[in-house]
């Protein structure tokens, strides 16, 4: 049989072909990250499962790299590629809830605004990230880290299924009860596996959080950070809360004269009952004077796009990432390097890792640092390329500072084009079983362009 032809693609497809011939061409192959300026040779805006396969068929039949893109926020920018071939699956973003069952079948390219939005009407939520934005492909596969976590666990936790299109362009279904290595594999495992068409999901009761930012002077930082460490160790499951460095943004709540000014801000959000949330939140409160706050009970999809303004598409990204513990070693490197955050995009947020995380067992899914206690994420973000050096440096020089006190893995969606040699650390103990599942789904990595797990080990 011959390789697929573009013409032969251009029939199995009902989606849009995009080619650098194509007026929509610069639009396509833009994506979140503006650092990353690559040309593929075709982007495909899939429609459906069906053009899916045809384009999986088409790369690894040619020979062509391909690209998956989602949400689009992968700071390597794994969502295009030069030369090759990319799956946009922006067009396919239907979210569809069974009420009765408390699930959610959503396809893979929608955002979490896209989820919420959907799940909101029905009271109904579960673990998403920070930012509605964000693709629930890209975080999911990866994990899923969010204000949820603690209550509900990791995105993957409460992933009951997936449709997936392997690298043999066949679709799939994993789950716990059909092909579980494969299950178990993308719970984790990135996008290695094959393209997940749509994810079902466990939903929860959840209609409004009690939380939102509390900003403090920056001379609070240590005592607010060792408070955290220990509040956050046995608090209410159902709190979510990190502490991050922020610049003021120009916001009604925060004094005219502050905008600007670099602050400790701990950010808050109890999806217990709500008439709860102030007396949960009070020792939060209660630790040091709190300068700006916008705290109170507000829908959870409102909590889930209330720092979407900082992060527009377009700016220049440069991240990194640890996990560990917040003791004494970690507290000094962020006293040190927090206060300087160059840009008010930018981020330093300290996620917890416990609650309804320690719950699963490290091997029980890719996902392998159960049992650490915090995932701290180093977000460089800026407008200017001009600012390219001075904000990675302080990426890097922060990332260094906490390295003698960091696992040596991460978490794969944090990390940079740079962290590939990470990847053995990232799964601990788990690499070996994902090699040998790549191995069985993807023998020739057409998946490549993501944290690699070669079928090579
Ligand atoms: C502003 C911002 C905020 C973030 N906040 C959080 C957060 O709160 N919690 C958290 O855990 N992470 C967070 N992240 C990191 C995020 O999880 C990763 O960047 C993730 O890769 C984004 O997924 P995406 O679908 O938007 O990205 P894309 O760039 O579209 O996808 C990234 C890669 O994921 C894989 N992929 C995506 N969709 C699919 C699919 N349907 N099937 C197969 N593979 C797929 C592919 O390998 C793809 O190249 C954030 C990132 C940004 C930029």
């Amino acid at each position: 049989m011959s390789d697929l032809t573009l013409d032969q693609l251009r029939e199995r497809v009902r989606g849009e072909i995009i080619t650098p011939d194509d007026q929509q061409y610069e639009e396509a192959r833009k994506v979140y990250n503006a650092m990353i300026d690559r040309r593929p040779a075709l982007v495909v805006r899939a429609a459906d499962a069906g053009d899916v396969m045809a384009v999986v068929d088409y790369a690894r039949e040619n020979g062509l790299d391909l690209s998956v893109r989602g949400g689009s926020h992968s700071v390597p920018g794994f969502g295009t590629c030069d030369d090759g071939v990319v799956i946009d699956l922006g067009r396919m973003r239907g979210v569809r809830i069974d009420a009765a069952k408390r699930t959610a079948r959503a396809e893979g390219g929608a955002t979490w605004g896209d989820f919420n939005h959907a799940t909101h009407a029905f009271g109904l939520a579960t673990t998403g990230g920070i930012i509605s934005t964000t693709g629930i492909g890209g975080l999911t596969l990866g994990g899923g880290i969010g204000h949820l976590a603690r209550g509900f666990g990791l995105s993957i936790d409460n992933l009951v299924s997936a449709d997936v299109v392997t690298a043999d362009g066949r679709l799939l279904v994993a789950s716990e009860t059909e092909n579980e290595d494969l299950f178990w594999a993308l719970r984790g495992g990135g996008g290695n596996f094959g393209v997940v068409t749509s994810f079902e999901y466990r939903l929860h009761p959840l209609e409004q959080v009690y939380g939102g930012p509390m900003f403090f002077e920056l001379g609070e930082a240590d005592t607010i950070l060792r408070f955290y460490r220990d509040f956050i160790a046995s608090a209410p499951e159902q709190l979510g809360a990190f502490p991050a460095f922020q610049i003021a943004p120009p916001l009604p709540f925060i004094p005219e004269d502050r905008v600007g000014d670099t602050f400790i801000i701990v950010v808050a959000a109890w999806a217990g009952p709500l008439a709860e949330g102030e007396k949960v939140l009070k020792p939060i409160h209660d630790v040091a004077p709190v300068v700006a706050e916008f705290v109170g009970p507000m829908p959870y999809p409102a909590l889930n796009s209330a720092f979407d303004a900082l992060v527009p598409p377009g700016l220049q990204h440069y991240w990194k990432a640890s996990f560990g513990e917040l003791n004494d070693g970690a507290i000094g490197a962020h006293l040190e390097y927090g206060p300087r955050i160059p840009t008010m995009n930018s981020a330093m947020h300290i996620y917890p890792i416990n609650g309804a995380v320690h719950r699963v067992a490290s091997d029980a899914t890719a996902f392998a640092y159960r049992d650490t206690s915090f995932a701290t994420v180093l977000a460089g973000m800026w407008p200017d390329p001009a600012d390219n050096e001075a904000n990675t440096a302080w990426v890097r020089d922060y990332y260094a500072a906490l390295a003698p006190n960091s696992e040596s893995g991460a978490y794969v969606n944090f990390l940079s084009g740079d962290d590939q040699g990470k990847i053995r650390a990232n799964y601990g103990g788990n690499y070996e079983r994902l090699v040998s599942i790549k191995k069985q789904f993807d023998p020739g990595n057409l998946f490549h362009l993501n944290q690699n797990i070669s079928p090579e080990g």
